[in-house]
């Protein structure tokens, strides 16, 4: 299920003929920024806010936008269209741009803009909803300025592969104080003892995930009470239910930690509640 398709600095490619530069700076530097979207039955979900957040990443960085928001619209439904994507996901990445290799930023250096877009498969991901994740937890090893999304990902890829080697779905940050962080590609949460949801504050210790943002909405609607502090690893084990987000995912239930059974071992009521409503909330912008 590869891209067809990629976007490369104003051209619609085949990808096997997609390009770029030896010297881009996102190759040599993870001098870059990406967002990705989740594709569901021919639309994109929460483009605005993924939008909102890439601004916010790209001035975080000061790397100028490629262009203008409507213009980036129109790739990101192009690519999307061109792929036949229904159900998947669009993912773009925009760099600082090709130059001679020197770490001090270029002058005069325009961006590079790539965009893919894939299909899902529906079938490994429901079975995921139905039965539940195991994940491990580790240390967090990241720079403290995760909140920016780079494609700087090399301690998420490389805990990812622990957890694959595991056994497991997920791998769990925990940062020095023995607190959970996020999972090295989506959001974690717990329902506690009063059925509150609860997940560390987005503060520079977490990527402000937008599906987060958007559960909260969800679980408003759904009168789930919402708590945002920091939570361990032992009460995670503890909790009655533990869950991820991510745009790739939506929610994904955990089931086990480090090899504990989480509740029953078996995906929680609230999850599956908040996972239902998900998508009458979320923002859909069709292709
Ligand atoms: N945290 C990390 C480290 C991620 O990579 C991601 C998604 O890729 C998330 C959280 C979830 O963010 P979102 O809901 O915007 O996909």
């Amino acid at each position: 299920m590869t891209s067809r398709i990629t976007y490369v600095n104003g051209r619609y490619v085949p990808s096997r003929e997609a390009v770029v530069s030896v010297e881009d700076r996102g190759n040599q530097f993870a001098d870059a920024v990406y967002e990705a979207c989740q594709i569901k039955d021919g639309a994109i979900i929460d483009l605005r806010r993924h939008l909102d957040r890439l601004d916010r990443s790209l001035a975080e960085l000061r790397i100028a936008a490629p262009m203008s928001r409507a213009a980036m619209t129109h790739v990101l439904r192009e690519v999307a269209r061109r792929n036949r994507v229904e159900n998947g996901y669009v993912y773009w990445q925009i760099s600082r741009g090709a130059a001679p290799r020197d770490h001090a930023f270029p002058a005069g250096v325009d961006p590079t803009f790539t965009a893919t877009a894939k299909s899902q498969d529906i079938a490994a991901a429901a079975l995921r909803y139905e039965k539940g994740v195991p994940v491990i937890t580790l240390p967090d090893n990241r720079w403290e300025r995760v909140d920016i999304k780079t494609v700087g990902l090399l301690p998420n890829a490389l805990a990812k592969q622990a957890a694959r080697e595991a056994g497991a779905f997920e791998a769990v940050f925990v940062d020095a104080g023995g607190f959970v962080t996020e999972g090295s590609s989506a959001n974690v949460w717990l329902v506690d003892g009063e059925g509150r949801i609860v997940t560390r504050p987005a503060d520079r210790g977490i990527l402000r995930g937008i599906t987060r943002s958007v559960l909260m909405e969800v679980a408003a609607a759904e009168g789930v009470p919402v708590v945002e502090r920091r939570f361990t690893v032992a009460e995670m084990k503890a909790a009655r239910e533990v869950f991820l987000t991510s745009a790739g995912a939506t929610l994904c239930p955990v089931v086990s930690v480090d090899g504990e059974t989480v509740a029953n071992g078996a995906p929680g009521s609230v999850a599956a509640r908040l996972r239902r409503r998900f998508h009458d909330i979320a923002e859909r912008t069709p292709i």
